[in-house]
């Protein structure tokens, strides 16, 4: 199933050109038009999926199979000394573009950016929210 008003969909059907460096039957993969280095690659499901909690898990370590190559070949292009697998689910998580994808980010010993910042909290606060989570799975 593809969206016609998706963004991604349209990179997928070749109908809006992109940076393609990857790309088979089910997942394409191509450079981000504002990376954070440049050889910042999106990898994306053909079908059309809005992001991991709708996504079949077939779908889901199709991408992520993709990601290990690929980040093994944006890390020898870009010569990184690292990288960074992201993936923004919903609007509060910072996702621009409602079709499933990964980001694969290539990082440099201090080129400025910080991993999320974390906050102290108690153990009390830690335990309430495992059994929180824990009666969900
Ligand atoms: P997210 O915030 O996780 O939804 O990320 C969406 C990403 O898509 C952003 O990093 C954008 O820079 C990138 N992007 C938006 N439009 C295009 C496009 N036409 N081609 C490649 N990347 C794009
Ligand atoms: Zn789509």
């Amino acid at each position: 199933m593809q969206d016609s008003d998706c963004l991604f969909c349209k990179i997928a059907k070749k109908e809006i050109p992109a940076d393609v460096v990857y790309e088979n039957d089910k997942v394409i993969a191509f450079l981000d038009i504002r990376p954070m280095h440049v050889g910042h690659t999106l990898i994306i499901p053909k079908q059309h999926y809005v992001n991991m909690l709708d996504t079949p898990e077939g779908a889901l370590c199709e991408i992520i199979s993709a990601a290990k190559k690929i980040a093994a070949a944006v890390v020898k292009a870009t010569k990184a000394d690292g990288f960074n697998i992201g993936m923004n689910n919903f609007e509060a998580a910072g996702q621009l573009v409602m079709h499933t994808h990964l980001h694969v980010m290539p990082r440099f010993k201090k080129d400025g950016f910080e991993a999320w910042m974390g906050k102290e909290a108690s153990k009390e606060e830690l335990k309430i929210v495992r059994d929180k989570i824990v009666k969900f799975l």
